[in-house]
């Protein structure tokens, strides 16, 4: 069975989050835990977590929810200050996860900044990710393929594969794949054919066994333009063929999958038509 949502607002709170995934008649959602684009958060409270539950019971598991780090954390970072910080952020997050129940935490892997090299770069965020699963149980660390802008790391599937090589709990470990990213990162989903041999080289090169979320995305950019715009599922340039061939391969099934499109007053239409490619 597939599961689908949308990255919906927690504002005023994260136990909103799942009231506002009710509303857009989503089985699945993302959240931040905490304010994004910030880096202090004041810690969630007993109120918080137990209103969280209580919105989730029923109708979100575990499986269904996909947080996401904030966007100033950079696991590569190549300075130890930033990388400090970023080390230390990301374990917060994680231990917000482990509060409300959560299995999982997805996040970009890091960049180099152009001050160390690729190789560099992914071994740093591997460490970073072994530190941060020391700390904690039950969550799982979720590394989101990206687009390759600037010198962001995760725009090859290799890239994945080598970062879950240098992690030593592998069963603490996954990826999330981003349709948008993918995309513009140069593997190719404009077609059902399309589709089936960017995911065969999936499968090749990190495997479904690791796959814990999806984020569907269509693109405002073309095909390995490496820029990261997303786009409403039909308008940009991958088109719904993507989107269908997801909807009816049981290797997407018990994972959350995800709209990060642009107009969240689409979400409820654009999760009745992937519900529909579902139903065939
Ligand atoms: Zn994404
Ligand atoms: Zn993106």
């Amino acid at each position: 069975m597939k599961t689908i949502g949308a990255h919906v607002s927690a504002s005023g709170g994260v136990q909103n989050a799942p009231l506002n995934a009710k509303a857009i008649g989503a089985d699945a959602f993302a959240l931040f835990t905490k304010n994004q684009k910030q880096w202090a958060a004041s810690p969630l409270t007993e109120e918080t977590i137990s209103a969280f539950k209580q919105n989730c019971a029923e109708t979100f598991s575990a499986a269904q929810i996909l947080p996401h780090d904030s966007y100033l954390i950079n696991l590569g970072h190549p300075e130890d200050e930033g990388l400090g910080k970023s080390r230390q952020a990301f374990l917060d997050e994680m231990q917000r996860c482990e509060q409300l129940g959560l299995d999982r935490l997805n996040f970009h892997p890091g960049s180099h900044l152009k001050k160390c090299t690729e190789e560099e770069c992914i071994a740093t965020i591997a460490e970073s990710i072994n530190l941060a699963l020391a700390k904690t149980s039950g969550v799982i660390a979720v590394i989101e393929n990206t687009a390759g802008q600037g010198s962001n790391m995760g725009y090859r599937f290799e890239h994945l594969a080598e970062i879950i090589a240098q992690v030593e709990d592998k069963t603490r470990v996954g990826v999330c794949i981003d349709t948008c990213h993918t995309f513009t990162s140069g593997y190719d989903l404009r077609t059902e054919t399309a589709c089936k041999e960017t995911f065969e080289k999936f499968e090749e090169i990190v495997g479904f066994n690791y796959l814990k979320g999806m984020h569907l995305n269509d693109s405002k950019k073309e095909l390995a333009t490496r820029v990261d715009r997303h786009h409403s599922l039909g308008e940009g340039f991958i088109g719904l063929d993507c989107f269908r061939f997801i909807m009816t391969d049981d290797r997407f099934n018990g994972m959350p999958l995800i709209l990060e499109t642009p107009d969240p007053t689409r979400w409820p239409d654009e999760i009745k038509l992937l519900r529909s490619f579902e139903a065939g």
